[in-house]
């Protein structure tokens, strides 16, 4: 993948730094039940986040700060996230973002950028790892929705990811759930009828890998593909 560098100063400290700007990537693939892109855009996922070399501020956009993330990222839980040894360093600067969004209340975002956490330990084939980004993604998006805090489309897209996240993590009882919660409504939309037929044939087989919808008969019209 071809790289330009950008030179950003830090929204929190002013440092200036230089960061590797990706090429423009599409998604070419469809993607994955948890709505991870396909490639060639899955592949892009490091460059969605930056760190101040300086401060530590992590953020997709760091030349912007949230009035009140600074003492977040003074705090001691702040610094000892950003080398966490259970991490790898990229899932860390996840983690901490998502520390300041919890904090400033974004609980939503601060669930999808757990999940980018997970995705990046998935990557590394840190279980571990990736398993506790998941749990945190679920405990923020649950949280946000007590304060009315949407983190998809609809309510059954939402109990498609929630169901996804916990069929991930092994918990196929949970996954299972879900999957009822969700698909119970009379007009459900035929992409998402088929996304949850395709969930429930993973969870019966207590596979806990990655779904795509590349698996989705919709997506399969071309023969042997
Ligand atoms: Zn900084």
């Amino acid at each position: 993948m071809r790289t330009d560098t950008q030179l950003i100063s830090c929204g929190n400290c002013g440092a200036e730094s230089r960061f590797p700007a990706p090429a423009h990537a599409e998604e070419r693939e469809p993607p994955d039940l948890d709505t991870r892109p396909g490639e060639p855009l899955r592949a892009t996922l490091p460059f969605w986040i930056k760190r101040c070399p300086a401060c530590g501020y992590c953020a997709d956009e760091i030349h912007t700060v949230h009035e009140q993330a600074g003492p977040v990222i003074d705090s001691q839980v702040y610094q000892n996230q950003l080398s966490d040894a259970r991490f790898p360093e990229k899932a860390n600067e996840f983690i901490c973002y998502a520390l300041i969004l919890e904090r400033v209340g974004q609980l939503a975002d601060a669930g999808w950028t757990a999940m980018h956490a997970a995705w990046i330990c998935d990557d590394s084939a840190s279980l571990e790892a990736a398993a506790l980004c998941r749990q945190m993604a679920l405990r923020a998006w649950s949280a946000g929705k007590v304060q009315g805090q949407a983190f998809h489309e609809t309510h059954e897209s939402e109990f498609l990811i929630v169901s996804d996240v916990h069929r991930r993590l092994g918990e196929f009882e949970h996954a299972l759930t879900a999957c009822n919660l969700g698909s119970e409504g009379e007009d459900l939309p035929d992409l998402l009828d088929h996304c949850f037929r395709l969930e429930r044939a993973l969870i019966a087989r207590k596979d806990a890998g990655r779904g795509s919808l590349r698996d989705l008969a919709i997506f399969n019209t071309s023969a042997g593909d």
